[in-house]
């Protein structure tokens, strides 16, 4: 009897059993940044499995006979368990079926993307990604806040402002250092802490920051401050989420570049987020 394992093989056999799972970014929320791949696997996918983020405009595009599963993940309130949606995409796929696992924003960034693909490969499960533009530089496009700039930011930094246990451990040092831009992902419940902790790590009080609720969004809005005042202003102005925060220089520039919603601009779509996330 011949043991020898025809790996190459057994991968063949079970993706002609085996549907592929597409791992697609939705873009930060206005419906027209999605990219033209996601656009397609959407009208063309038996299945999918959808977050919190991705607005009606953009399930709209799913085929009339696709099954549509949404999972939920609003912070604090997780409709499905990370573990059961992996299991659940195994499971899909291995049924035979043309999965799309739909992110807002990039799969790849602050969107557990690599996560769920993991346990795809040790499952032998074909997969693809198609990126999606990320909110920080969506959100900041529609803000007119450059991300870098030559005369005051040579680099920039995208940081979750919520760990896993919840709490918010970041490396203050390295992100208080001047000729750089910082976007904080998830930050709004501990955006006081945040702005304290840069002062306190060298930024000056009078250091611009900007936070946008609903970034791209015909519902958009901006509020520019300082390290000092940003959480007070914000709370003031009351912004619903998805909040981004953008910490530096560029920051100003707003006031000579902010396009959208302006008059002359191009007409916002008007689109609402389904729900939303902190
Ligand atoms: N994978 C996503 C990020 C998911 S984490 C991406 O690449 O964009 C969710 C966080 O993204 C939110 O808490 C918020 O900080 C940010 N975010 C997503 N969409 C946003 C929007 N339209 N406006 C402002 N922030 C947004």
């Amino acid at each position: 009897m011949n043991s020898f394992v025809d790996i190459p093989a057994m991968v063949a056999a079970c993706r002609a059993v085996c549907g592929t799972v597409h791992l697609v970014g939705a873009g930060p929320g206005d419906p027209e940044l999605l990219t033209l791949r996601a656009a397609r696997l959407l009208g063309q996918a038996d299945v999918v499995v959808y977050d919190h983020l991705v607005g009606p405009e953009v399930l709209a595009l799913i085929g009339q006979d696709a099954e549509r599963i949404y999972v939920g993940k609003e912070r604090s309130h997780h409709s499905m368990a990370q573990q059961d949606i992996n299991t659940l995409l195994v499971q899909l796929a291995r049924a035979g079926r043309q999965v799309v696992r739909l992110k807002g924003g990039d799969p790849f960034v602050f969107g557990r993307g690599g996560e769920e693909l993991q346990v795809l490969a040790a499952e032998g499960v074909p997969f693809e990604v198609v990126p999606g533009i990320t909110a920080a530089c969506g959100v900041a496009s529609y803000a007119g806040i450059p991300l870098t700039h030559r005369d005051c930011a040579q680099s920039c930094t995208f940081v979750t402002g919520h760990l896993k246990d919840g709490s918010c451990d970041l490396d203050w040092p390295a992100l208080a250092r001047p000729r750089q831009t910082v976007v904080i992902y998830m930050g709004l419940s501990g955006l006081a802490t945040i702005c304290a902790q840069l002062v306190a790590h060298g930024l000056p009080a009078n250091w611009p920051a900007a936070v946008v609720a609903q970034g791209t969004l015909a519902s958009q809005r901006v509020v520019c401050a300082t390290l000092a005042t940003l959480a007070e202003e914000v709370a003031r102005e009351g912004l619903q989420s998805p909040c981004l925060t953008i910490v530096g220089e560029v920051v100003r520039l707003r006031d000579e570049l902010a396009w959208f919603g302006m008059q002359g601009a191009v007409e916002p779509v008007v689109a609402e987020p389904s729900t939303v996330a902190a």
